[in-house]
C-alpha cells in the first residue's frame, strides 16, 4: 500500500517510555525519541496516518458505550509550562470525533474547590462509558505545585500519594483504563517557547507573567515529578515519560499509547440489539 512515510510508528511506547524504564527523569534527553529512528518529516506523516486508525478505533469505544459498555480511557497530561499539553489536546486528541471526547483543564482551585477534598473537581470531571477523557494538568498538581510551593502542610501531602493510588485503581477496577504522561521538556526549550509567545501577537494569549517566576522552581519540580514517578507509577495506572523538545515525537507517542490501549479492549462493533433482517424488511415496507 503506498504510504507517505517509510518510518515505522515508534516500537512498543507502553514498554519503551513507561517510567520504570525511562529511568531517572534527570537522565533523559527531552530531546530523545525513543523507539523511533524516523526524521520530523517521518514523524508529521506518521501522525495522519495513525490518527485514521485512532479515530476508527476511538468510534469502536464509543460505539460500545452507547451499548451499555462501561469502559473507558483517560489521558493524564502533566508538564511544565509551554510543554505542549495542549497541543496534544488539540494534535492528538483533535484527530477523533469530538463527540467521544471529554476534556477538562485544572487550574488554580477555586474557593469552592478548596472547600472539598482534592479529587473533588477530578472526579467530576471523570469521562462517562465510551468516552476518551484527556486532563490538561489533573490531581497531580496537588503533589506537585501544591509540594514545590508549600500550598498545605507535608503531612497533608504525603498522604496524596496513597490516595491517588487507592483512586486509580478505582477507576481501572470500574473499566477505565488510565494512560498517564508527563511531558519532559528542557528548560532552554521552555525559553525558546516563551520567547515565541512573547514575539508574536497570536501567541500573547498563551503567556503568562507568571510561567517565568515558575522557571525558578525547575528543579524542584523536577523532584517532585520524580517522586511522583516513583510513588505512583502502577500496572493499574501507569506512568509514561515523554521526551517532549520536539512535539512531534510527543504528539506520535501519545498517540501510539493511545492506539495501544485502544486495541487491548479488543473491540469489535458492538451487536444489534435488535433483528437486522426484520428491520431491513420493515423498512423496504415503509
Ligand atoms: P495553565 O495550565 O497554564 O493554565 O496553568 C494552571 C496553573 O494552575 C499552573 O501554574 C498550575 O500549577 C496551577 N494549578 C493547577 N492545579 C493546582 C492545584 N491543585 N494547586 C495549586 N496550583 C494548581
Ligand atoms: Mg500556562
Amino acid at each position: 500500500m503506498a504510504s507517505s512515510s517509510d518510518a515505522e510508528p515508534p516500537a512498543a511506547p507502553t514498554t519503551t517510555l513507561r517510567a520504570s524504564s525511562m529511568g531517572r527523569l534527570t537522565d533523559v534527553d527531552p530531546r530523545d525519541t525513543p523507539g523511533f529512528d524516523g526524521y520530523k518529516s517521518d514523524g508529521k506523516a506518521l501522525l495522519k496516518e495513525r490518527g485514521e486508525l485512532l479515530a476508527a478505533l476511538q468510534e469502536r469505544l464509543y460505539a460500545h458505550g452507547r451499548s451499555g459498555d462501561r469502559r473507558s480511557i483517560l489521558l493524564v497530561l502533566q508538564g511544565m509550562d509551554t510543554s505542549g499539553k495542549g497541543g496534544i489536546v488539540r494534535h492528538v486528541v483533535g484527530m477523533v470525533d469530538p463527540q467521544g471526547v471529554s476534556h477538562a483543564t485544572f487550574g488554580k482551585p477555586t474557593e469552592d474547590e478548596l472547600a472539598h477534598d482534592f479529587l473533588w473537581r477530578i472526579r467530576a470531571k471523570l469521562p462517562t462509558p465510551g468516552q476518551i477523557g484527556v486532563f490538561d494538568r489533573s490531581h497531580y498538581e496537588d503533589v506537585l505545585a501544591v509540594r514545590v510551593h508549600d500550598l498545605v502542610p507535608e503531612q497533608e501531602w504525603q498522604k496524596r500519594y496513597d490516595v491517588i493510588n487507592e483512586f486509580e485503581r478505582e477507576l481501572a477496577a470500574e473499566g477505565t483504563t488510565v494512560i498517564k504522561a508527563m511531558l519532559h521538556i528542557s528548560p532552554d526549550e521552555q525559553r525558546e517557547r516563551l520567547t515565541k509567545r512573547l514575539n508574536r501577537p497570536d501567541k500573547y494569549w498563551k503567556y503568562n507573567p507568571s510561567d517565568i517566576d515558575e522557571r525558578a522552581f525547575w528543579s524542584a519540580y523536577q523532584e517532585a515529578y520524580q517522586v511522583v514517578l516513583d510513588r505512583t507509577d502502577n500496572d493499574d495506572a501507569p506512568w509514561y515519560v515523554i521526551p517532549a523538545d520536539r512535539k512531534w515525537f510527543a504528539r506520535l507517542s501519545i498517540t501510539e499509547l493511545l492506539i495501544e490501549a485502544l486495541e487491548a479492549l479488543d473491540l469489535e462493533w458492538p451487536e444489534p440489539d435488535f433483528d437486522v433482517e426484520h428491520e431491513k424488511k420493515r423498512l423496504a415496507e415503509s
